[in-house]
């Protein structure tokens, strides 16, 4: 049976592993809506490839180039942060969340108030909204899948399981390309060196959210939303292979965990399949060839961010959303060349001190505040050189 789909976020890292499998399966799928930010040509050639009704850009200044570039191919396009919103609004059978950062949200949100089918990698969104988040799931009957490699782990090992019965999860964090090195060498590190990820190829983002563990920072959070088994129960190991994408310890002390390449086209290939499972066309896992699997605890000494992500799903309230919004400003700014790699957490950390006051954000509108009023004063902490 042919379904329905919309790709948030389409001309990213997570966008064209979703379309290379939507590609080896084209009587599966048809696709609704593309978006993109900025990259007009390239989302014009995939909503032309793909047979697209709707393209859109988020940014309404990219739309004359978009419309320019779908002239003739009768795909309606549109632009700005509202026709993003819209486009997710549409019905559709399945919405897969890759939009990066908080510019997800409104999105996400406006898919899962229509009950819709969410394939949710967009963890900056659940981070940012948490509680505003699961309680629109729980009100308008909208089914979340973690497409998170670690979050789908989790997701495939609770199956038929009951979250009482859990003793633990534990995530793993292949502790990113920067993982052995000195303080004075990650003070000194590089763009570049950040985002060179020994294991999976992502967008910049991401890329620098793994070199500083923020990444599994945000995962902890994103975990403690999707599997509410209380912070207790909620750990992070080191596991350099990432062949083991994360676990489910239960009380009989039998842990359940899964496998697999270090390649996202498994977690959304079990996404876009579910309940059921289609073909990846990736290798299978060659244990022997692997040979070692070893494991880790996380250095918050010199990667500190995932103790901040710890202290800031603990305080609850506003302080996710913050922690969120810094951490964009602050990677933004590395990879602008604007700062060190060390002081990415630092103005996390002062961030989040400055804002100690926000009060909890209980709807959408109070998260972006929170958001707004967050990167402002990262933006300020920037300016003033205040962490310099
Ligand atoms: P990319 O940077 O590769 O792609 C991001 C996508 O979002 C692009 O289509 C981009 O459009 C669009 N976009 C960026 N900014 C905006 C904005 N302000 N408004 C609307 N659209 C925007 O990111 P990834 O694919 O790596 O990551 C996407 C999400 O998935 C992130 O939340 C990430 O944490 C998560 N994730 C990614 C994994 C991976 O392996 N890549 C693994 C697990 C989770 P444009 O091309 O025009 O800029
Ligand atoms: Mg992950």
């Amino acid at each position: 049976m042919t379904r329905t789909l919309t790709l948030l976020g389409a001309t990213g890292s997570i966008g064209a592993s979703t379309l290379d499998l939507v590609r080896r399966n084209r009587d599966d799928w048809r696709i609704d809506t593309l978006t993109a930010h900025c990259s007009a040509v390239e989302l014009a050639a995939l909503a032309i490839e793909f047979g697209a009704k709707l393209a859109v850009v988020g940014d309404a200044n990219c739309l004359p180039e978009l419309r320019s570039a779908l002239a003739g191919s009768g795909i309606e396009a549109a632009g700005g942060a509202q026709a993003l919103v819209d486009a997710a609004a549409r019905p559709v059978d399945m919405t897969v969340a890759a939009i990066v950062g908080c510019a997800g949200l409104a999105p996400v949100m406006a898919a899962i108030e229509r009950g819709g089918t969410i394939a949710l990698a967009n963890k900056e969104a659940l981070v940012s909204a948490g509680e505003v988040m699961m309680q629109a799931v729980a009100k308008h009957g909208a089914t979340l899948l973690p497409t998170d490699s670690e979050h789908n782990a989790i997701f495939q090992c609770l199956a038929g399981n009951r979250l009482s019965d859990v003793a633990r999860i534990t995530l793993t964090a292949s502790g990113g390309p920067l993982r052995t090195w000195t303080q004075a060498q990650l003070e000194a590190a590089t763009p570049a060196e950040a985002v060179a990820h020994p294991n999976w190829s992502m967008g910049a983002k991401i890329s620098v959210d793994s070199a500083t563990m923020m990444n599994k920072g945000l995962e902890y959070i994103e975990a403690y939303h999707l599997f509410p088994v209380g912070l207790d129960k909620l750990g992070i190991v080191v596991h350099p292979q990432s062949v083991i994408h994360s676990m489910v310890e239960f009380r009989d002390r039998s842990t359940l965990a899964q496998l697999g390449p270090s390649d996202m086209r498994v977690p959304i290939a079990s996404c876009l399949a579910w309940p059921q499972r289609m073909e990846t066309p990736l290798a299978p896992l060659d244990l022997a060839a692997i040979g070692q699997l070893t494991f880790e605890p996380t250095n918050e000494a010199l990667f500190p961010a995932t103790r901040l992500a710890r202290e800031a799903i603990a305080a609850g309230g506003a302080a996710p959303a913050i922690l969120n919004a810094a951490n964009e400003v602050a990677v933004a700014a590395f990879l602008a060349g604007q700062i060190r790699f060390t002081r990415i957490a630092a103005l996390v950390e002062e961030t989040l001190q400055r804002s100690n006051d926000a009060p909890r954000p209980v709807s959408l509108d109070e998260v972006l505040a929170v958001d707004q009023s967050a990167r402002r004063q990262a933006m300020s902490l920037l300016e003033t050189n205040a962490l310099v």
